[in-house]
């Protein structure tokens, strides 16, 4: 896998991109993992790792652009939600704005990020504490 596409370098990219646009920023880790492949991504209340989802993310892996979009939108999405905004809308938002203008409004990943609005708001409220976010 070329180096562009390693998930810590495109974390690293993401943690300046959001720090120019919001002044914020977070230790953040990222991890692969696999479950339920209508969910791409998930963090959970209280913890710095983002969690990938490799099935998902093994159909774009072989193309090294579209792997380095894919990873780019999914933990921009999730890196917005651990630094602390949790409105979805707001989140989605946020990316395809950060997305068009970082690859312009033809690029895979604007493409990839505007395809994202389609499942709303898929959350689990287990409890106030315990937040899972499903992107
Ligand atoms: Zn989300």
């Amino acid at each position: 896998m070329p180096s562009i596409s390693s998930p810590n370098t495109i974390l690293i990219e993401v943690q300046g991109d959001v720090l120019k646009r919001m002044g914020k920023r977070a230790e953040a880790y990222v991890q692969f993992a696999s479950f339920n492949p209508s969910v791409l991504g998930f963090v959970k209340a209280g913890s710095n790792v983002i969690y990938v989802n490799e099935i998902p993310y093994s159909r774009v892996a072989i193309d090294s652009e579209k792997s380095h979009d894919y990873l780019y939108v999914v933990i921009l999405h999730e890196y917005l939600h651990l630094i602390g905004i949790a409105d979805e809308r707001e989140v989605r938002k946020i990316t395809l704005e950060m997305v068009g203008r970082k690859f312009g409004e033809n690029s895979n990943a604007f493409s990839f990020s505007k395809m994202l609005t389609f499942p709303e708001d898929v959350k689990i409220m287990e409890n106030r504490k315990y937040f899972s976010h499903y992107m």
